[in-house]
């Protein structure tokens, strides 16, 4: 990519340099033709004149007679008028030996009159009957002029020549601009005009001796070193369009030794044109530096556009990638989230749905269990009634007793009241009013106690006294006790409280004193012992009897309900079973004590303390 804008740079600015060049090339061909045109037209201006001056009688006359009728002042006026009206540098008369015998410039400082140019090739030429012309450094004048010379004949005889010698140096000054040199080179390739003074003299090409001395021996340029210019070539451009003459030589790019290093490094355009019929070479020498300058510019412009260009191709390229991979980025992004969102949702639908299956299963079992404990509630309720209306069947015959006692008495003490009134005896009639009331009193506690047994409890717990707990348990089993004739000791530390229910606590009582009762009934000794006490949180209550006692075997068995070693209508099975339940459900506990066969049984209840 470098590499290929690095040569498309070097390609752009080598074609814009060449193709300049060839502009220059173009360009520099016109102006060459006008330099050539101007000094052809410079030399056709002048040819002619020695011819014209030399069929002037005044001149012949002259020659054939110098000092004559014809003055020498007279004839240098008129070579002077001439000369200003032609414009040439100077016009004079030589006669057949060469010798300068009238001049324009008669009277200058250093006038040729006097003075000899035979050796000039142009007299030469004048002599042998032709029109010379030649370039020269003038010996007097010290000025380059171009001759003509011209024969002045008298019949078949030449008498002279007369010349007529035009300077170059306006030429030159005419010439002269920037960047640019014109030469015109001799047939000896010796520079004799340039725009640049010090390169007057010398040659394009070093000389080689025979030439060199037959330049010095010719006089033609006095005094010059005749050094070569030193011209470098490096390039021939393609060959110039030969015109009519065949005269065009190819432009080359060359540059000039000498000077100094900086005109050394000038690469000059180098054009030459012949001109034939002086035997002239024009040169012109185009400074190209503008070209390079304007090439360095192009190409670092083409460069300068190039890497902009390719920034604004890779920025492009990068934001574009950019904007791919983030779409990317974003599409994969947003998938991912769609699947773990799926997922989630796919999760949390299935959670929720065991959830629900879960709660629907616990609100099953919740309902069948309120159901079954609603079951079980009613059954146990029911199992309290029956096993309460059970015990009241078991004490209704000592219950019988019990109100058909006072109810005797009551009669008696009414029978003698009434034997006593008709006597008279009110005081003793009143004492058995007294016994009377009291009687009917114990007999409606008995009702009571009975309406409180047989009664539902709402199962509600309270601190409770526990003897008067007791007193009334016993109340209830006084039938009984009477019945078995046994004897009840109670040890209860008074203010001793428990946390329960009255109806339920004296159940209980009710039936552990109702079996000691039966258990003692018939032995030799029948003691029922009751003894209470405090043990941490709890209060322990022990009802102890001295009857047959409970078998190992048994003492499991005995909780279980309907178990029952009483004869049928004796017991139901049911009432430990319901006691323990009770306990339990007051948070206590009822069990029986180990102990051997026949020391009687003594059961351990354990209720919280108030
Ligand atoms: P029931 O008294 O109707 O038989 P219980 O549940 O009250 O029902 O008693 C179950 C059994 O426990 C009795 O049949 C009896 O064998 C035994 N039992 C209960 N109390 C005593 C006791 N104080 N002495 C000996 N055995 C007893």
């Amino acid at each position: 990519m470098l590499m290929l804008a690095v040569v498309t740079v070097a390609a752009l600015a080598l074609w814009n340099y060449y193709d300049g060049l060839t502009r220059l090339a173009s360009e520099g061909r016109h102006e060459i033709d006008l330099h050539v045109a101007h000094l052809r037209g410079l030399l056709a201006k002048y040819e002619p004149l020695p011819e014209l001056l030399a069929t002037n009688p005044r001149l012949i006359d002259f020659l054939r007679a110098p000092g004559g009728q014809e003055s020498i002042e007279g004839l240098n006026r008129y070579l002077a008028t001439i000369n200003r009206i032609s414009d040439a540098a100077d016009t004079y008369l030589m006669d057949a030996e060469g010798l300068t015998i009238a001049a324009s410039n008669w009277q200058a400082e250093r006038p040729f009159i006097g003075r000899n140019f035979s050796f000039r090739p142009y007299f030469r030429d004048a002599m042998a009957g032709q029109l010379g012309r030649y370039f020269a450094l003038g010996t007097t004048s010290r000025q380059r002029g171009y001759y003509f010379a011209y024969p002045v004949r008298d019949g078949d005889d030449i008498l002279g020549a007369v010349v007529v010698k035009l300077d170059i140096n306006e030429t030159e000054h005419r010439w002269a601009q920037p960047g640019r040199i014109v030469l015109v080179t001799d047939p000896d390739g010796v520079i004799f005009i340039s725009t640049r003074p010090e390169q007057r003299f010398r040659t394009l090409q070093p000389l080689d001796p025979a030439s060199r001395a037959r330049i010095l021996a010719s006089n033609r340029y006095p005094e010059a070193a005749l050094a070569p210019l030193g011209i470098r070539e490096h390039l021939h451009l393609k060959a110039a369009d030969e015109d009519r003459e065949g005269a065009l030589f190819a432009p080359r790019l060359v540059q000039l030794d000498g000077d100094n290093a900086w005109h050394a490094a000038i690469p000059y355009l180098l054009q030459s044109r012949f001109m034939p019929d002086a035997g002239w070479q024009v040169h012109l020498l185009t400074d190209s530096r503008a070209l390079i300058r304007e090439s360095l510019r192009l190409s670092l412009l083409a460069g300068a556009l190039i890497a902009s260009a390719s920034l604004a191709l890779v920025l492009l390229r990068q934001r574009q990638e950019g904007r791919r991979a983030h779409a990317a980025l974003a599409e994969e992004a947003r998938a991912a989230l769609e699947r773990i969102n799926l997922e989630l949702e796919r999760g949390v639908a299935a959670r929720t749905a065991e959830l629900t299956r879960a709660n629907q299963r616990l609100r099953d079992e919740i309902e069948e269990r309120r159901r079954t404990e609603q079951a079980l509630r009613e059954t146990q309720q029911a199992l309290v009634q029956s096993a309460k209306l059970a015990t009241l069947g078991q004490m209704s015959a000592g219950i019988n007793h019990e109100l058909n006692q006072p109810l005797a008495a009551i009669r008696t003490y009414a029978d003698n009241g009434r034997l006593l009134l008709a006597k008279g005896r009110t005081e003793e009639v009143a004492a058995n009013l007294a016994q009377i009331l009291a009687l009917t009193e114990r007999m409606a506690k008995i009702g009571s106690q009975l309406k409180l047994f047989a009664r539902k409890t709402s199962g509600e717990v309270s601190a409770l006294p526990l003897a008067a707990a007791l007193e009334s348990a016993a109340r209830l089993v006084a039938p009984a006790l009477r019945q078995a004739d046994a004897r009840l000791e109670v040890e209860i530390p008074p203010g001793l409280e428990v946390r329960a229910n009255d109806v339920l606590l004296q159940q209980v009582l009710v039936n552990l004193l109702g079996n000691a009762c039966q258990a003692v009934e018939g032995r030799a000794r029948r003691l029922i012992q009751i003894r209470a006490w405090k043990a941490e949180d709890q209060v322990v209550t022990q009802v102890c009897d001295s009857g047959p006692g409970i078998p190992d075997d048994n003492r499991q068995l005995i909780f279980e309900p309907f178990f029952t070693t009483k004869a049928p209508g004796d017991g139901l099975g049911l009432g430990l079973t319901i006691s323990a339940r009770i306990s339990a459900d007051m948070g206590g506990s009822l069990g029986v004590l180990p102990g051997s066969e026949g020391d009687g049984a003594c059961f351990e209840l354990r209720l919280p303390a108030a």
